[in-house]
Formats: C-alpha cells, structure tokens, sequence
C-alpha cells in the first residue's frame, strides 16, 4: 500500500473515533432519537466534547508510540496519567484505576472487578484503534497486543474477544482499498471462522451476516445485535453499522448515534472503522473543526503511523 494512503487511514481511524465518540456522547443513553434532532443539535453545538473512549484511545496511542508495542504496565500508567473524571468514565473501570494507583498490580485489581468475573464491558473494544492500526500487517500480533490492551481493565473472555474483534475489523479496514467495495463478506467469515471464539460472539456476528442480507429497522437490530455497553452488545453492532454504510463516514455515524444506548462507545468505534476504510478525507471538515483536541489527536495518529512506518522500512 502507498504510504500516503496509509497515513491518511490511520489519521481517519482516531479523528473519527473522536467523532463518533462526542457526537453520540449528545445522546447517550437515550432510546428514541431521530436523524433531523441529530443534526439539528451538530449544528447548534460548538464543541465536540469527547468522553473516556478517547481519551483512553489516546493513552493507548501514546504508550503504543512510547514502547512500539502494547506494554501493558506504561499502558495502565498513561491511563491513570490521563485520567479526567469528567470524561464518563464506567464505574468498573474507575474501581480499577484507584487500586492500581494505590498500589495494586493491574491483573489482580482488573481480575477483580465485578466479583472476580472481570469486566465484559465494551471499554476495551472502544479504545483498541491504535492497536488495529498498528498491527494492521500482523494478525497474530495483533490479537496479542489486543488481548493485553484489554486485560488491564476488562480482563472478562468476553470483554477482551470485544477488544479482539473490534482490532482485527479495524486492520481489514486499513488493508481495504476504499475503490473497491468493501468485502465484507471476507471480514465476517474470519472473525466467525477464525477471530471469534466465544458462542455468544459467533452467534452475533452470524446475525450481524443476516442482517446486511435483508433489509431489517432499527428494532430489529437493536433486538438481535444489541445497543449495550457490554462488549457483544455493542462490537457486533458497530461492525455492522459500519459495513451497511461503508462507503460514507457521515452516514455511518448518524446511523449509530440513532440506534441509541451506548451511542458514544458504538458511534466511536463506527468511526474508527469507517476512518480506517475511507481515510481523513472522508471525514467532514465541519465535525473536525469542531472536534475538542483535534489538532492533538490527528498528530498523535500521524505519530503512530511515523513509528509504525519506521518499523516496516527498516
Ligand atoms: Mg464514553
């Protein structure tokens, strides 16, 4: 691949992670949202305010670019490091955070959580971008690096194949030609066939197949892929929002933001993929100028994508 369409992926993958993050974080939580209030508020707000999935996508980055690899105790550190408690964070993550700030190591406080079944929430899946940009040449490394990224906070099967799933989506995405249609097909055989490993994400991803086949509304798909915070009601129905709207970013997100619930932590991980496929280009210059930090974030995936490149060329 060119280098100069690999930037523009990794640059689109976190600025639009960003952007779905603070455009759903208008509505989370809500059941009933309509297209035209969505974009009436877009227009009205003059702030993108991102919550906790970005900034614990940039703390990722940043320890990425740092160690050139998931190294999980700088990883827990920069998350404690950038830690605002203004951003939403969940409450499981932020009992995790504390321990290990007073001294707790990150398997024992992580492997605690929720009466020691760990956490099967989507917040390892909402901040692993980074990781599916920066192994996007490596799927086994990736699932690796994946896995770690989560178990230092979600250390549940299920929070961590959320995380998993949603790295290995995002680096078909960055391998994908945005000339071609997206084949997204093949995406859905490899995670049923080879990703996967829980029945409960087999069984969703199988539905997610389903759904792309026939035409289903929005209660169809919130009954059968879920709107959810935990990690297989909500990764699954990223992957299809994404796929049913791949080739407009725009789109993609509104889409997401109206199926309502967890909508930050859906529409982000809907941009993350949809930046990943079509580049920063796709992106509409009047969500990115509105984004908070956005200079910030785009230069932390420029990073990433330097480090990353440096690897590949040596
Ligand atoms: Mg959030």
């Amino acid at each position: 691949m060119f280098k100069e369409g690999l930037r523009s992926k990794f640059l689109g993958c976190m600025v639009g992670a960003a952007i779905g993050d603070a455009v759903g974080a208008f509505f989370e939580g809500r059941w009933r949202i309509s297209l035209e209030e969505v974009t009436a508020r877009l227009l009205e707000e003059p702030t993108l305010r991102y919550t906790d999935d970005t900034e614990m996508t940039i703390g990722l980055a940043e320890s990425i670019i740092r160690n050139k690899r998931v190294e999980p105790d700088d990883l827990i550190k920069t998350f404690i490091e950038n830690f605002d408690p203004s951003r939403g964070y969940g409450w499981g993550t932020i009992k995790v955070l504390r321990r290990v700030e007073r001294g707790e190591s990150w398997r024992e406080a992580s492997g605690k959580a929720f009466g020691g079944e760990g956490s099967f929430g989507n917040g390892a899946a909402m901040r692993v971008s980074p990781v599916g940009l920066f192994y996007y040449d490596d799927p086994e490394g990736l699932v690796t690096a994946a896995e770690l990224s989560s178990l230092v906070t979600h250390s549940n099967p299920l929070g961590i194949e959320g995380a998993v799933v949603q790295a290995y989506s995002v680096s078909m995405a960055v391998k994908s030609d945005p000339r071609e249609g997206f084949r997204w097909k093949d995406l859905l055989e490899d995670l049923i066939g080879k990703i996967a490993r829980t029945e409960v994400f087999r069984r969703k991803l199988q539905a997610v197949k389903e759904s792309l086949t026939k035409k289903v509304d929005r209660e169809e798909v919130v009954e059968k892929l879920g709107n959810g915070v935990e990690a297989f009601n909500s990764v699954p129905t990223a992957i299809y929002v994404f796929l049913k709207n791949s080739k407009d970013f725009r789109a993609a997100i509104l889409d997401a933001v109206c199926l309502g619930g967890d909508t930050d932590t859906i529409a982000s991980m809907v941009g993350a993929l949809s930046g990943s496929y079509l580049g920063f280009q796709a992106i509409p210059d009047e969500w990115f100028r509105k984004l908070e930090d956005g200079e910030y974030i785009r230069g932390l995936a420029e990073k990433l994508w330097e480090t990353k490149v440096s690897l590949i060329s040596r």
